[in-house]
């Protein structure tokens, strides 16, 4: 038997089909070790057949199977297939996107536990006190962890196993990341309008649903319905959610609904538990894969149903190799098992909205909140008054008034702002020097628990500052607030207030977000202060106040999306209040108060906010009515990096110059930051009218191998730094 096997070496060298003899049964997908050059390497199977071309007395012979199954089910092999000649990626590099990382390095294995039971013979005789408490637990407690055993009763638990009157079982033990997390199983009858939608995501032909749905119109009962169904018909399900919300509450949901049909997979599990949860997939005993965008890849068959909740969410493009974007290898899944992929968001981004208005995708709406609560009222405050006025803290006194009305009846309140740390930079009052990290190009960041200045890209640390390096100046101050800042003033107004903070800062290890989240829900705080993630899709009945402190942030970041990002933010932040019985306010603090975004997120304006975004990219020529491709080139010498992009530009430049047409803008130039991680960067940026170039782009970019240089192609990229 031959067997075609692709090396999991990340070089494009070796990107190749190598042909393998192999003397034992072995299945397509098996990872499998073979001699490569003068060493061993680990490969994959991708195809198996009986003659090669190759002369057979050349071929090398396969050592053995890494595991006794496959790892990539027939659909993953034929998915990393589509991948690879997608994105022009290397095969292994594709290929490990579908395993736990754990298992190709191989430093975390199966662990095992011993059970014991009786097994039915006599009790033990009376002279054996210990053999007798022992059998008495047993009889009492049926199965137990032997280990557990043998700390109360010792050399009695082997003595009985060797009488044969208990019988001692290894088995499988799987590590629960979610061991504890309890919820109670609700049962709930679906509202007529979330009947009608799981109704239309079932009659539909279209294989895309786009729920577009207020914050609080009951979206996750729905996807929980679908997933449901899924599992009824005997299938499985992939369930994506962006990277930080997995909130307590959604855990707790799906644990007591599914239990531990449910597998998750998450960036904060510990390698043991990522290894076991896709242990248990792979073999189907958890038929529900759950987790961020690399889920995706989850080795699930007979998929039922995809569902990608707050699909707007910039975290389901990946910004690292292999770059792929969720939804195509989600929709590549959807076709493959023809099942549905649904799509879920208060505030759908522009292009999949517009994609669902044209009848590409059935759009569902469902306008209203549950039990028609009603949404929160937003109100706009004029910070340029407040400054006026003299007040110079981060809040507004329209803002102070409620919270403390808030705090009086006992409610709970959020408080957003767009940035972490102490304050945003550090800046010279007479020269204008900013502090700048040395390797990235980007301003530093005060963090005043630690008292020093942090590059937010590549980490690194430096001493704060007391005098200006630049003209010896002394007036160093700190421009902007950040969360820690406004923790500080709150605590100094309300010192009676229970305040929690959640930002990168406070959230790091495995259970972070979760623990916060947690002690938030279990109103062990009155005031929860945060950056981005106190958006995403939380359900805290018992909120009925948010503060926007600073909704300008966003709307002036150097990006056509800028606008967009700044409506579902403020949308989504402000779905957090008045979930509950009470009806909730939101305080929006602005500089800049007739912002027509600001004003449609305060009218909850979709449409409208849609109506004039679309306009604006129509006459601009913005995707989705141009596509926008980045050739990024990075390299640790500048030299190299000048060098590769030369290259890469030389052979674009051929296709602007045939298909000038197409190109709405085509330019080489430094990256907005010029280097991160040490690596300096550069860039061709281009605009084109349609995607009919983008095979020849990828065909010219990838035709350059540079020697010490990374080039990478992006399309839409959710980032442009
Ligand atoms: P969304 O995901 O659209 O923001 P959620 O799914 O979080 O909304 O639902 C909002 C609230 O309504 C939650 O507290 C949820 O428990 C509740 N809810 C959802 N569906 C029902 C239902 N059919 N009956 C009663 N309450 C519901
Ligand atoms: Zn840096």
């Amino acid at each position: 038997m031959i067997c075609e096997v692709i090396v999991d070496i990340a070089h494009s060298d070796v990107d190749k089909i190598f042909d393998y003899a192999c003397d034992f049964p072995v299945a397509a997908g098996t990872r499998v070790a073979v001699p490569f050059g003068r060493s061993a390497a680990t490969g994959f199977v991708m195809r198996v057949k009986e003659t090669s071309d190759y002369p057979a007395e050349k071929l090398k012979k396969i050592y053995r199977a890494e595991e006794d199954f496959p790892a990539l089910n027939a659909e993953c092999l034929a998915l990393a297939h589509k991948i690879a000649a997608r994105y022009r990626v290397p095969m292994a590099l594709v290929l490990r996107l579908f395993l736990p990382a754990e298992m190709r390095t191989g430093k975390v294995g199966e662990t095992y536990r011993t059970f014991a039971r009786l097994a039915g013979g006599l009790p033990p005789e009376k002279n054996a006190p210990m053999q007798e408490a022992c059998f008495a637990y047993l009889a009492e407690n049926g199965e137990t962890d032997a280990a557990i055993l043998r700390k109360m009763f010792g050399q009695a638990v082997n003595a009985l196993a060797k009488k044969g009157v208990i019988a001692l079982e290894r088995r499988r033990n799987f590590r629960d990341p979610y061991r504890g997390v309890e919820g109670e199983r609700t049962a709930r009858t679906l509202t007529p309008a979330q009947r009608a939608a799981v109704a239309r995501i079932g009659e539909t032909e279209k294989t895309v649903a786009l729920l577009h749905g207020v914050t609080g119109s009951g979206k996750t009962e729905i996807y929980l319905t679908l997933i449901a169904q899924a599992l009824e018909r005997g299938q499985t399900a992939i369930f994506l959610v962006p990277e930080i919300s997995l909130t307590p509450q959604m855990l707790s949901q799906l644990r007591a609904r599914f239990g531990s049909a449910a597998a998750i997979l998450h960036s904060g599990l510990s390698a043991g538990e990522r290894f076991d949860e896709w242990h248990r997939l792979r073999e189907g005993s958890a038929r529900i894969a759950i987790g961020a965008r690399s889920a995706v890849f989850a080795p699930v068959e007979n998929v039922g149903v995809i569902v990608i909740d707050e699909e707007h969410d910039g975290s389901y493009s990946s910004e690292s190799a292999p770059r792929y974007n969720t939804f195509d290898v989600a929709y590549l899944r959807a076709t493959y098992n023809g099942c549905k992929l649904v799509l879920g968001s208060a505030t759908p981004s522009v292009e999949t909205y517009r994609r669902a208005k044209e009848g590409e995708f059935e759009l569902i709406s469902l306008p209203d909140r549950i039990n028609a609560r009603p949404m929160p009222d937003v109100r706009i405050v004029d910070m340029r008054r407040e400054v006026k006025r003299g007040n110079a803290s981060p809040f507004s006194s329209a803002l102070r008034e409620r919270l403390e009305a808030c705090l009086r009846e006992g409610q709970q309140a959020i408080l957003f702002l767009n940035r972490r740390g102490f304050a945003q930079t550090v800046l010279c009052r007479d020269c204008g020097y900013v502090a700048k990290c040395e390797h990235c190009d980007v301003a530093l960041t005060y963090h005043s628990e630690e008292n020093c200045l942090k590059c937010h890209y590549c980490g690194t640390r430096y001493h704060m500052l007391t005098a200006c390096p630049e003209c010896g100046g002394t007036h160093v101050y700190y421009a902007g607030t950040g969360t820690q800042r406004v923790v500080g003033e709150l605590k100094k107004l309300y010192p009676a207030a229970r305040i929690l903070r959640m930002d990168n800062d406070t959230t790091s290890g495995k259970e972070g977000h979760y623990r916060i989240l947690k002690q938030f829900a279990d109103r062990e705080a009155d005031i929860l202060v945060g950056t981005q993630m106190v958006a995403k899709g939380h359900d805290f009945p018992l909120v009925t106040l948010v503060g926007i402190l600073d909704a300008d942030m966003s709307l002036h970041f150097p990006d056509y999306r800028s606008g967009e990002r700044t409506f579902q933010l403020v949308t989504q932040v402000a779905g957090r209040s008045g979930r509950g019985a009470e009806k909730g306010d939101v305080v929006l603090q602005t500089y800049d108060p007739d912002n027509y975004i600001l004003r449609f997120a305060a009218a909850y304006d979709y449409e409208g906010f849609y109506r004039h975004e679309i306009g604006l990219r129509a006459a601009a020529m913005f995707p989705p009515f141009s596509r926008i491709v980045r050739v990024m080139v990075s390299s640790e010498k500048d030299a190299d990096a000048i060098e590769a992009l030369r290259e890469v530009y030389a052979n674009l430049q051929k296709l602007y110059d045939a298909h000038t047409d197409d190109f709405l803008f085509f330019n080489r130039m430094h990256a907005p930051i010029k280097r991160i991680q040490g690596k300096f960067r550069y860039q061709v940026l281009m605009r084109l009218t349609s995607d009919a170039l983008l095979e020849a782009i990828y065909d010219a970019v990838s035709a350059v191998k540079p020697k010490n240089a990374l080039v990478s192609v992006e399309e839409n990229p959710s980032n442009l730094s």
